[in-house]
């Protein structure tokens, strides 16, 4: 891969103030000083006793310094004294302990094979070490954005992505700690996008409520707000979100290198970062009054019920994707002319649907059938998970053994079903599992052409309890969509605070996982508690999880619940890393 040069961009005011660290590491040794032997030697011992420190942290107490904080803050913007919530936070963004979970948060994710323009990536715990002691605000300098272009499935123009450099990514990850609590006491109650303890099925139940009985509001309008994530003002951000105002600054003008050409950021939250989602959905948080003053107040400014039970407008919101609900079709109109903070809807991508007709959300249908609300998997959502099995069984899987394309599919089926399975989704459930027969059955003639059709069947499908064709291997059966449990998912108290109610978000999750699994991997999940096995903290069914095996692979046996437990993905990278020095 061509190495960007960024020293030689012009850039005047961002002259070579890297953060040492950018500088310095690489594979964890400095490297302008590699031919002296001491120095070597010296280095070495330093690396080892930065992994050693890395390895020996008690994230427990990390994370119980940190949570305090935050309620800390939480508590301070409820009160609005922001005053306070600025010093707390002064305290949080320079604590020693947000700044290691920062570091975590950015080694543990995604993103994390994928460098910046510095091409500098944290892999080993030494790596990790330093980054978290060179987090710094002073002289802090944002580097661009590498700019990649993404195709975009079914069209031709390409989207692109910006990319911040590691060190970026842990400085925006470590302000999003100090920065969620106190967005969480302004936001929109009917804001479900981005938001701790929050998920889309939250926002299906609400809309659901809204709209199901029979004198509930007949219009909808879908709402498309003209590329949100670009078209936020930096101005207003800079005016108005709780934080330091020269590191926000930095965030946002960072630019960004395409070809070697560096550009500037004139508007938008900045791209690939733990805190754009947290930017756009504070800036987005004025609708709900927006609508409010003019649907549900009176001319003395008090919330009438009157005017909200003529006008019935109710706004659902998932980050940029929302409804509003309305009486008539003419309040419905005039809510699409509602400007916030200099956002306004698309014209073109903005619809006002009859609730007869029905319109999509997040990839659910809601429809009233003689008066009765239906939610299924929307047509769109259904095609696009059928094309990726599709891409799954017969691109990139075609080579594939069995046991690992089954491995593969359960993961995505179980995925997608998890998604849907708070709403009317059987018929789709069941479709799933008779397109993916198809492509199955596609996939396992075309490995053996010369064989005839009874032969390849008895290859690769086999009777096994009830059924008589299971596509499976001695251990490992493909999952069928159709028998994932339809469960209505119990939505979340509008007014909840992640930050001050941490023991009625803990409850959730458990009786969510409760829900959600069955069999022994419901066993498993009640016997921790919902929590993780190895830092004992409550654990999201719809986080990074994995599977933990207590007992060595040799000795203990992959289907024994005693020896199965649950764990955060990000403990199990540790666990691992602190067993690879033993
Ligand atoms: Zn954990």
């Amino acid at each position: 891969m061509g190495r960007i040069g960024v020293q030689n961009l012009p850039r005047p005011e961002r002259a070579q103030t890297y953060p040492t660290v950018l500088h310095g590491m690489k594979g964890g040794k400095p490297m302008n000083d590699s031919t002296s032997t001491t120095a070597q030697a010296e280095r070495l011992s330093d690396t080892a006793k930065l992994a050693g420190q890395w390895k020996s942290i008690d994230w427990k107490q990390v994370e119980a310094v940190v949570n305090r904080l935050q309620t800390r803050i939480a508590k301070a913007a409820q009160e609005k004294k922001w005053n306070t919530v600025k010093r707390l936070q002064y305290l949080l963004t320079h604590s020693y302990c947000a700044k290691l979970l920062a570091v975590r948060k950015v080694t543990t994710n995604k993103g994390k094979k994928t460098s910046g323009i510095d091409n500098v990536l944290w892999n080993s715990p030494a790596q990790k070490m330093k980054a978290a002691f060179s987090l710094t605000d002073k002289g802090y300098t944002a580097n661009p954005l590498r700019r990649v272009y993404i195709e975009k499935k079914g069209k031709k123009a390409k989207r692109p992505l910006g990319i911040p450099t590691m060190y970026d990514r842990a400085m925006q990850a470590l302000y999003a700690l100090a920065l969620d609590p106190a967005s969480e006491a302004t936001a929109d109650k009917h804001s479900f996008g981005f938001r701790k303890g929050r998920c889309a099925q939250d926002a299906c139940e609400y809309i659901f409520a809204d709209l199901c009985k029979k004198v509930s509001p007949k219009w909808v309008l879908e709402g498309d707000i003209k590329g949100c994530f670009d078209n936020i003002s930096h101005d207003w951000l800079i005016a108005n979100i709780p934080m330091d105002k020269s590191i926000l600054k930095q965030f946002l003008k960072a630019g960004f290198v395409f070809k070697g050409e560096l550009f500037p950021t004139e508007d938008g939250t900045p791209q690939g970062g733990v805190i754009s989602p947290i930017l756009a959905n504070m800036a987005l948080d004025g609708m709900e009054k927006v609508l409010s003053d003019r649907f549900h107040t009176n001319r003395l400014g008090k919330v009438d019920l009157r005017f909200q039970n003529a006008h019935k407008v109710n706004l659902v919101r998932y980050a940029d994707d929302f409804v509003i609900t309305a009486a008539t079709e003419e309040i419905a109109l005039e809510a699409k002319e509602m400007k916030t903070r200099g956002l306004e809807l698309s014209e073109e991508k903005t619809v006002i649907s009859h609730i007869d007709e029905g319109f999509d959300m997040l990839g659910w249908t809601f429809r009233k059938f003689k008066g009765k609300l239906i939610i299924k998997p929307s047509k769109n959502a259904i095609k696009a998970f059928v094309s990726t099995l599709s891409e799954t069984v017969l691109k990139r899987g075609k080579a594939w053994r069995q046991d690992l394309l089954i491995k593969k599919l359960n993961q995505k089926i179980l995925g997608w079903t998890n998604y849907h399975q708070s709403v009317c989704a059987s018929d789709a459930f069941a479709h799933i599992d008779h397109i993916l027969f198809g492509f199955l059955w596609k996939w396992a003639k075309r490995r053996h052409p010369k064989k005839r059709k009874p032969w390849i069947f008895a290859r690769y499908w086999h009777s096994r309890w009830n059924y008589n064709a299971l596509f499976c291997t001695e251990n490992k059966e493909l999952r069928k969509a159709n028998h994932t449990p339809i469960v209505r998912h119990r939505r979340i108290r509008m007014d909840a605070n992640p930050y001050l109610e941490p023991d009625y978000f803990s409850q959730r999750q458990f009786n969510h996982g409760m829900k959600r699994l069955s069999g022994r991997f419901k066993q498993v999940w009640k016997n921790q508690n919902g929590c993780c096995f190895h830092c004992g903290q409550p654990m999201d069914i719809g986080g990074e999880k994995e599977i933990f095996y207590k007992a060595p692979k040799s000795k203990g046996d992959r289907n024994d619940i005693s020896n199965m437990a649950y764990v955060h993905s990000h403990c199990q990278l540790l666990y691992t890393e602190r067993r690879a020095e033993a």
